[in-house]
């Protein structure tokens, strides 16, 4: 298993659809969260969007592995999108953010854990405001959970920067062929 964090904006999202066309059999587990979805998202494929009452009961189920709040909203990885997948050996990647990834640690200490860094904070901002998906007081939120989230990189045995695209698109790749193989 693979859990893939680091800031808003930093360009996670791209990233691993650049990593799941490199290494197909690599399968992308699907979250949950509470925030509305943005023009373009499907229920189901970006994230399965559900109220706060309903997460909550997920919640109280048991149903997650992780969950966490982040600006304002929640999101989580369901126990069903992964198990399925590890009993039958097939790699998955979780895109989470930080608490949800320490949580993972605890769980599941031998799942690979890769922060993606940006190349400053002024590129962050830039790629924050140039994708244009989130209001400006979001952006400026997301922005001061992302000097937090900056200082806990070094709880990451491994750490990419996503400065030129396809060189961390190689680092990244690296790290998971190595890893797969290793197992
Ligand atoms: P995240 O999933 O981490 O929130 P995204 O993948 O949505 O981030 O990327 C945020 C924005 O930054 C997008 O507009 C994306 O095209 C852009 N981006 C991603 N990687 C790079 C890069 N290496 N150089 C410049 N822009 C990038
Ligand atoms: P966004 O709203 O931009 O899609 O995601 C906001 C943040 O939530 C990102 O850092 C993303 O990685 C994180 N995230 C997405 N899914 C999950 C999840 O299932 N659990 C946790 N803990 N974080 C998630």
């Amino acid at each position: 298993m693979f859990v893939i964090t680091g800031p808003s904006g930093v360009g996670k999202g791209t990233l691993i659809r650049r990593l799941l066309e490199r290494i197909p059999e690599l399968e992308l587990s699907v979250s949950v969260t509470t925030r509305r979805p943005r023009a373009g998202e499907t229920d189901g494929v970006d994230y399965h969007f559900l109220s706060d009452p309903e997460f909550d009961h997920r919640v109280e189920a048991g149903d997650f592995v992780e969950h966490a709040s982040y600006s304002g909203r929640r999101y989580g990885t369901l126990r069903s999108e992964l198990e399925q997948r590890t009993r039958s050996g097939v790699p998955v990647v979780l895109e989470i953010e930080i608490q949800g990834a320490r949580q993972v640690a605890e769980a599941m200490p031998e799942a690979v854990r890769i922060f993606i860094a940006p190349p400053s904070e002024a590129a962050l901002r830039s790629r924050l405001e140039g994708r244009a998906t989130d209001a400006p007081d979001q952006v400026e939120a997301r922005l001061a959970t992302a000097r937090r989230e900056l200082e806990a990189q070094a709880e990451f045995p491994h750490v990419v920067v996503n400065d030129d695209l396809d060189d961390a698109v190689d680092a990244l790749s690296e790290i998971v062929r190595t890893a797969t193989l290793e197992r």
